[in-house]
């Protein structure tokens, strides 16, 4: 057996994630995995006979998580071409009506989805975490290059509904991973026993929580412009069971049915009250923001800092191309960096490495920059006046989808 030989990866800035940011820094690789993090003359000494590849003017990072997309949906990106000033049930009409029209599969559908796939693997994600309803994400998921996650949604508030999703989902088999879609849509009995089959099988369960305001007032009061949207498409029944506090929220909500533990990832997660957030801390629950998407819909922004004081470390996602107009973590980034100035850019490029990868459970292989993880790096560019770690953070965590990184993989 022979053993593949041990080669140093040395770049003008090093970005470990886990650690300081190391100047004339080294990865040493070997067999897929990294062996050592560290200056790169001390790696010298370390490992002698070891060949050096030398990146200049450029950064090695981890590789990037998204942690929400829904590649399903990329052929409907007419809907985020233009600014939209509607409601988000009005968004969801619209969705739905232009799905109607172009199909929810098909050719279309799946090349559409395989692009964005292809593209965000090319801009240095190297795991997606889709949500469908359709099997493309399923049927995508052997072939990207890196780990893409298809998760299978579920719907329906109606008591009517749940017997025929209780069968569907007990024919799932083990591997498949399964969704509830908000709680606005999804019966509390559904999200239950979607949440016990994932915590039996150790698996992630993701669902849209606090994405647009109404959610507080359907869940505090029973009503509000996502009831009037479910009763207007036939399937609000009165089974619904309102919080008794009237100052709750979907945290609440969410906890009451005792679904928030580490395994849970709770995706946009913006009108999250201070006491939610120390709910979600004491749980272990995770958090996916999506700025971009937020903006486009106008749904708010996500109470970032607040998180980061309660030591929760967000994950990033990016949606589907229908309330996005552009798939990049490095510009999901940008905007957080830019609506959020108190943040540190620091943990804002965490959030899209680290945070994601701990979030969906893969905290272990990637994330970050440390002995024992796959070697999945990012050569990025970085100008050569660029000499501190503040401003290595900055450009990467404000530059946007302007940053083109370049793969190693070994
Ligand atoms: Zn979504």
């Amino acid at each position: 057996m022979t053993l593949d030989p041990l080669r140093i990866h040395a770049a003008s800035w090093v970005v470990p994630v886990c650690g300081p940011i190391i100047a004339d820094g080294g990865v040493a690789v070997s067999g897929g995995k990294i062996v050592a993090v560290d200056a790169l003359s001390l790696l010298q000494q370390r490992y002698p006979l070891a060949e050096v590849i030398t990146h200049p003017a450029a950064a090695l990072t981890p590789a990037l998580v998204n942690a929400h997309v829904h590649l399903e949906l990329s052929h409907l990106a007419e809907l985020a071409a233009t600014p939209f000033l509607g409601s988000f049930t009005c968004w969801i009409t619209q969705l739905l009506l232009l799905r109607d029209t172009l199909g929810a599969d098909g050719d279309r559908a799946e090349q559409a989805a395989l692009q964005v796939a292809e593209q965000l693997y090319a801009s240095g994600v190297s795991v997606l975490a889709d949500i469908g309803n359709t099997l493309i994400g399923r049927n995508l998921a052997s072939s990207f290059a890196g780990i893409l996650l298809p998760f299978t949604e579920y719907l329906g508030l109606a008591e009517r509904t749940l017997a025929r999703n209780f069968l569907r989902l007990q024919s799932e088999p083990d591997q498949a991973l399964c969704s509830g879609h908000a709680p606005y849509s999804t019966h509390a009995r559904l999200l239950q026993q979607l949440k016990a089959r994932s915590a039996s099988l150790g698996q992630l369960f993701p669902i849209h929580t606090a994405e647009p305001a109404a959610e507080n007032e359907m869940i505090r009061h029973g009503r509000g412009e996502l009831v009037e949207f479910v009763r207007a498409r036939g399937f609000w029944d009165d089974s619904f069971e309102p919080l008794a506090n009237k100052n709750g929220g979907s945290i609440h909500y969410l906890h009451r049915l005792g679904l928030l533990d580490a395994r849970t990832l709770c995706i946009h997660a913006i009108h999250v009250a201070p006491e939610e957030i120390r709910i979600l801390a004491g749980q272990g629950a995770k958090v996916c923001l999506c700025p971009g998407s937020n903006r486009f819909l106008g749904t708010g922004s996500a109470p970032v800092a607040q998180y980061l004081e309660h030591g929760i470390l967000p994950a990033l996602g990016t949606d589907s191309l229908a309330s996005n107009p552009e798939l990049s973590i490095w510009r999901e980034m940008q905007l957080l960096a830019t609506e959020h100035t108190e943040v540190d850019p620091a943990l804002i490029f965490a959030m899209a490495t680290r945070g994601g990868a701990e979030a969906l459970g893969l905290g272990d292989r990637l994330g970050t920059l440390a002995p024992g993880k796959d070697a999945d790096l990012l050569r990025v560019p970085v100008p050569v006046h660029k000499t501190t770690a503040t401003q290595v953070y900055n450009h990467l965590a404000t530059t946007g989808s302007a940053l083109v990184p370049l793969r190693i993989r070994v």
